[in-house]
């Protein structure tokens, strides 16, 4: 098997992925923005990024026209989805690769997922076919929100035709479904209009520091933050809305962070969101004292600026949103270690090779693949599904919080978070 090495610029990273499988990003060349306004925003050193420019570059790129809409798929609801807890199913995450370009500390530590790391192989993983036949069966439950995710979705090659088919889905009343994606940001300078031209609406963009030094640190394999700055300025401009960034807080390595972060996307259109460093399977580090909370890091910001609760709060929207007084934007915090939100949970996940998890901590899983099959009817997968999530009754989160209350010390083995995304 072919395999080569991921360059990031003068840096290689250690990390071969299968040829077969993934793109081959140029790092070493110049991202390319297909955009009017081609000033190489982020050719400089991090701390001189240009503030005033990408405020004015990303107010403009929300007044994008919205996307065409595709054929309609209306097939009846089943019956009510419901889970034990009466939640039901409105939402997937759909991994569709568990590799990554990155070595988060939180989420992919190099001790770990050394090279050698049993990934999934190509070959187990779920055709852009099969996943489209999925992700129909999801909508038929209720599903109307569909989240590509990773490992790095964008080392998946050609994306882009995934999107297109999920950007046709109709929920049973006829309605958009809505395609996001989740993205550490490393190649969306170079995909976001590729990704908005095959019908993606939204994009969220990780990133954990604007300093340099710290965001290397952290994505541990010296990867420069001013190429995801890009990322989130193509994005932007490709008329991806909203384009939202994803903080992951980890109390004395990127606390430092979070002021210069809100304050650096504040008047943009982008929303940030802080998020409580959690003990999903990868954080080997990961400790209940290495968690700076979301009331933490809001008064952090408040110290600063005035934020008032935002009224329009979907209910099972992850983070709790808060506006800035003085209408800079929004700012969102998902709190799922200090204030677990289980009640409303109602994602299901999927991993690339087709295993079904009802929960971010879930260990046990459906393997769907045996329903993917072409001669099989659309029912029969859609029927496993429902009977799986009538039987669905986690709260990982909230009975970690009950188990500290306790005082209990007992470790649960969690599913990794690169298997299943965030
Ligand atoms: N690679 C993509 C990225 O980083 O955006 C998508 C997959 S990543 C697993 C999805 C999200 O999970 C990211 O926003 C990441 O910050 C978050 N995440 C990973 N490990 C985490 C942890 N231990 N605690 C909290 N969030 C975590
Ligand atoms: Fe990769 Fe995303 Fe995990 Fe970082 S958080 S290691 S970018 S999958
Ligand atoms: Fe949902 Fe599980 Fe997270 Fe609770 S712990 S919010 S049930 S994914």
């Amino acid at each position: 098997m072919g395999e080569r090495l991921y360059s990031f610029g003068a840096l290689v990273s250690p990390y071969p992925l299968p040829h077969e499988s993934v793109e081959q990003p140029e790092f070493g060349a110049a991202p390319h923005v297909a955009q009017a306004e081609t000033k190489p925003l982020f050719a400089m050193k991090h701390t001189e990024v240009d503030v005033s420019t990408i405020h004015s570059a990303l107010r403009s790129a929300h007044a994008a026209p919205p996307i065409a809409s595709g054929e309609a798929d209306s097939t009846p609801l089943l019956s009510e989805c419901t889970d034990k807890l009466g939640r039901p199913l409105k939402d997937l995450r759909l991994s569709v690769i568990d590799q990554c370009n990155f070595r988060c500390t939180y989420c992919m530590p190099k001790e770990v997922f050394t090279k050698d790391y049993p990934f999934l192989r190509s070959a187990s993983r779920l055709s852009f076919e099969q996943m489209t036949f999925l992700a129909k069966a999801f909508v038929r439950l209720g599903v109307d929100k569909i989240r590509i995710t990773g490992g790095e979705p964008l080392l998946r090659k050609d994306l882009e035709t995934l999107i297109e088919r999920l950007a046709c889905l109709r929920t049973p009343e006829g309605k958009d479904v809505e395609i996001a994606l989740t993205t550490n940001g490393s190649l969306l300078a170079a995909k976001a209009r590729s990704l908005r031209d095959a019908g993606l609406r939204r994009v969220t963009v990780s990133l954990d520091s604007l300093d340099d030094a710290v965001f290397r640190r952290m994505n541990d394999v010296g990867f420069p933050v001013a190429r995801v700055l890009e990322g989130i300025h193509a994005a932007a401009a490709a008329g991806l809305s909203p384009v939202k960034v994803n903080t992951v807080v980890e109390r004395g390595v990127n606390e430092s962070q979070i002021l210069p972060i809100a304050r650096y996307f504040r008047n943009t259109g982008v929303v940030v969101r802080f998020i409580e460093f959690m003990d999903v399977g990868g954080a080997a580090s990961w400790a209940r004292k290495n968690v700076f909370t979301s009331d933490d890091a809001r008064r952090l910001i408040e110290s600063e600026f005035a934020l008032q609760p935002l009224l329009t709060q979907r209910a099972n929207d992850t983070a709790r949103n808060f506006e800035y007084a003085d209408g800079a934007g929004s700012v969102g915090f998902i709190s799922s270690v200090s204030q677990p939100f289980c009640g409303d949970c109602t994602r299901a996940r999927v991993s690339s090779d087709g295993k079904m998890f009802t929960c971010l901590f879930a260990t046990g899983s459906l393997d769907l693949k045996p329903w993917l099959g072409e001669a099989l009817a659309p029912e029969a997968l859609a029927q496993e599904i429902l009977a799986r999530w009538r039987d669905r009754d986690d709260r990982y989160s909230e009975l970690r919080g009950v188990r500290a209350r306790v005082g209990s010390k007992k470790v649960y083995p969690t599913v990794r978070m690169s298997l299943v995304g965030g």
